[in-house]
């Protein structure tokens, strides 16, 4: 499988693509062609490890990462995913993938995990003299399991930028409490300053001279490779056991978690309607109605991580499918969400469900509500995307009570915290690095 920018640059192996991130014309890589998977050949009796090195072997295919392939999904995925069924609740076809039982409690553990399995192989063969650096521009949750990941990993430098004040105080101690191989700056502006400190980062021929860039953000083909894979395996259990598609509600910022699951789509993988929902930043839905980008700077919102307002994933996505009415056609929607109707869900759904939701998760949920009787019969699977105790100062007070911490996440609370704060412009950070 090849790789090609979607600016029209150079075509490149899946080795390339995941160790530089970004393409160097600007654009993100995406497969030449995608794979076509006949799910309904499948065995029916599948692990979720078979699964995925079955869905991610065409992507592999020359790649010197292809042998590794089975180790690579091994490391990745070594915590639940589990699908939590609330018909009983609710009284109607509903369930909710958690994605958040890794290291940091949020779905990125599942990306970060994966690039630091093949960018640690892959270094290893090309060692060389500058110590390759992953430069990570996070809006809160990103940058802890990206760290997470690469910690203590030998021979791998991570630079973690985060917007000062915009990320919770327990997120804020995710990215900060690591030392070693991980630089924590804080960044006086905003996720969008800290993506273009980065993105200016890797052209910046002062710092090519001292360092190997790579990026582990959602640019990187390597995050988006592994978040497709549990669309596929949910689904296709989902497909096996009933014979019919489950329909997808998903958060989404900088669409990294929400293009997977359309590739994952485009595969062949047995799934219905993809709904995605962001917060107050409209971008996405506003370009999926008038079929204008009008890409603006990003509002604050209780679903910080997915404050974005330029996401970036958008150039995939329209690279790959098509523009905004080709994209309806493809069953792809989109709307936005109120800090009110989060706020409002996290308060009521506390008393009828068994664990309160996260900011970002609960958009899921607003968004079912908001669908027709018609509509709410159909199965949907809601993506949870980071637990709610990650973000205690916003939900306990809005249930009443305390969230309790799961044990991870409580042994990194205990680690002590470590970090720089530096102005938002490519001038401070390469003083910093300087
Ligand atoms: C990153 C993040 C999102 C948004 O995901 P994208 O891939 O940027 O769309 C949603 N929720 C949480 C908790 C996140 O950390």
């Amino acid at each position: 499988m090849r790789y090609r920018s979607t600016r029209g640059g150079p075509v490149v192996t899946l080795d390339t693509a995941l160790l530089t991130g970004l393409a160097p014309d600007g654009g993100l890589y995406v497969p030449v062609a995608l794979p076509r998977h006949a799910a309904d050949d499948w065995p029916g009796e599948m692990t979720a490890h078979a699964l995925a090195v079955e869905y991610l072997t065409p992507f592999f295919a020359d790649s010197r990462l292809a042998d590794a392939l089975d180790d690579i999904v091994a490391e990745t995925f070594n915590f639940s995913l589990p699908m939590v069924s609330l018909r009983r609740e609710l009284g109607a076809p509903v369930s909710v993938l958690e994605l958040f039982h890794g290291p940091t409690a949020a779905f990125k553990d599942v990306g970060a995990r994966f690039l630091a399995a093949c960018l640690t192989r892959l270094d290893q063969e090309t060692r060389n003299d500058k110590p390759l650096t992953i430069l990570v521009a996070t809006s809160g949750d990103t940058g802890g399991a990206v760290a997470s990941a690469f910690h203590g990993r030998t021979g791998v430098r991570v630079v973690v930028l985060f917007p000062d004040g915009r990320v919770s105080p327990r997120q804020q101690h995710q990215l900060t409490c690591w030392g070693d191989n991980v630089t924590s700056l804080a960044v006086r502006g905003t996720f969008d300053d800290c993506q273009q400190m980065v993105k200016a980062a890797f052209v910046d021929e002062a710092l090519a001279e001292q360092y190997r860039f790579s990026s582990a953000n959602s640019i990187n083909i390597g995050r988006l490779l592994p978040q497709s894979v549990y669309y596929a395996a949910a689904s296709y259990a989902y497909f096996r056991a009933h014979g019919e598609r489950l329909h997808w509600i998903v958060p989404t910022g900088n669409l990294g978690n929400g293009l997977a699951a359309v590739i994952a789509r485009a595969c062949g993988m047995p799934m219905g309607d993809i709904a995605f929902v962001t917060n107050a930043n409209r971008t996405l839905p506003d370009y999926l109605t008038s079929g204008d980008y009008e890409p603006r700077p990003s509002l604050a919102t209780l679903a910080s991580a997915m404050d974005v307002g330029a996401p970036s994933n958008l150039e995939r996505l329209r690279d790959l499918f098509g523009e905004s009415d080709a994209l309806r056609q493809h069953a792809l929607t989109a709307q936005s969400v109120s800090d009110e109707e989060i706020e409002a869900r996290i308060r009521a759904d506390i008393r009828r469900l068994p664990f309160a939701w996260c900011p970002h998760s609960a958009t899921a949920m607003v968004a079912w509500e908001r669908l027709a009787e018609g509509d709410k019969a159909r199965h949907w699977a809601l993506v949870a995307t980071a637990h709610p105790a990650k973000f205690e100062t916003i939900v306990e007070p809005l249930i009443g009570t305390e969230v309790a911490v799961p044990p991870m996440l409580a042994e990194l609370l205990d680690r002590p915290s470590n970090y720089v704060t530096i102005d938002a412009g490519l001038d401070a950070l390469r003083a910093h690095l300087l």
